[in-house]
């Protein structure tokens, strides 16, 4: 556990809590924005009940002094989003031990009585990228995909999350799987060999043996999986006609595969869209986190301003 306090909060003022609540850790922030953190802290994600009470520890003195005025809750999946829903809040089905159907945010709204935000991790990355990144307002679609240990997306029309049924579930979408070339079966427990089954850090791990960040640059894993983020690409582009995506997560920080995914793109869609922005702009199209690996916890700080009214 580290903290890092990078100023005095003020006495008064509309400071912003920010949980980024994952598998492996929690990142909780305050904030006004990127440009100002004012504390943030990091712990292992154990139990529902300890994980939240350090959560809770964490924020206390801010909310005691009255500088808080609200917390946006970024959690991983699935969770349920639907505000009617008498388990909105809750993680709902996930395999980790002990966090199925556990409710994320009552004990913070009954301690603290400020208003508690709460979106889906990947939702909230793709909020903060539009949130605070004002060219990226401009490209409404806007699409953020993160590639680590799972994958997921988060997608914004008209300025809004788009939630649906539950959420967008692009991790689970089928490819096109040639088993001569590939013939790994996929390690996604429900369909083997989705995009998320193909393509993640664990399933690279799986089929070459060695952690993704190992492999060298003229590794055939890296062709392999521009391949499949680019067939990924392909649909998401043909069924959402998103204006800019945004391609986040510790794979992504290989920035080899962006010129590889751009050029595998182009050639899958074979100039059929006729818009500019495919056919000569790429380099704009497919694009690296302008919030770097904070877009997240940013996200959950533009999720609680959403709320304070
Ligand atoms: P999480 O998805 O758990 O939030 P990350 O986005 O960092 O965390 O994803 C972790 C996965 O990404 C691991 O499977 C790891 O092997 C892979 N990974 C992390 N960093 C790199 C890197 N620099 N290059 C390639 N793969 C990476
Ligand atoms: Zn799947």
């Amino acid at each position: 556990m580290s903290d890092t306090q990078s100023s005095t909060p003020p006495s008064t003022g509309r400071l912003l809590g920010g949980i980024e609540g994952g598998g492996t850790k929690f990142v909780c922030v305050v904030a006004t924005g990127p440009d100002h953190i004012v504390a943030e802290t990091r712990f292992p994600t154990t139990t529902p009940a300890e994980t939240l009470d350090q959560a809770i520890a964490f924020f206390a003195p801010y909310v005691k002094s009255g500088d808080l005025a609200s917390i946006g809750f970024a959690s991983f999946g699935p969770v349920d989003l639907d505000s009617a829903s008498p388990t909105f809040g809750y993680i709902t089905t996930t395999p980790k031990p002990g966090w199925a159907h556990s409710d994320m945010i009552g004990k913070l709204r009954q301690e603290f009585g400020i208003p508690v935000a709460f979106e889906l991790d990947v939702n909230a990355a793709a909020l903060g990228e539009y949130y605070w990144v004002p060219e990226n307002r401009q490209h409404d679609p806007l699409v953020y995909f993160t590639i680590g240990t799972g994958i997921g997306a988060g997608v914004m029309v008209n300025g809004k999350l788009v939630h649906g049924l539950a959420h967008p579930e692009a991790g689970h979408i089928r490819l096109p799987h040639d088993w001569q070339k590939d013939p790994f079966k996929g390690v996604c427990p429900y369909h083997g060999d989705c995009f998320e089954g193909l393509a993640t850090g664990p399933s690279m791990n799986t089929r070459w043996g060695q952690p993704a960040e190992t492999l060298p640059l003229d590794h055939p894993a890296w062709e392999l999986e521009a391949t499949y983020i680019a067939l990924a690409m392909t649909n998401v582009v043909c069924t959402l006609s998103p204006k800019r995506i945004v391609l986040g997560g510790g794979v992504m920080q290989q920035m080899h595969l962006f010129p590889l995914i751009r050029q595998k793109l182009a050639q899958y869609l074979n100039g059929y869209i006729q818009s500019p922005v495919l056919l000569t702009q790429m380099d704009s199209y497919i694009v690296p986190p302008a919030l770097g690996t904070r877009s997240g916890g940013l996200g959950a700080i533009a999720l609680a301003q959403q709320v304070a009214g």
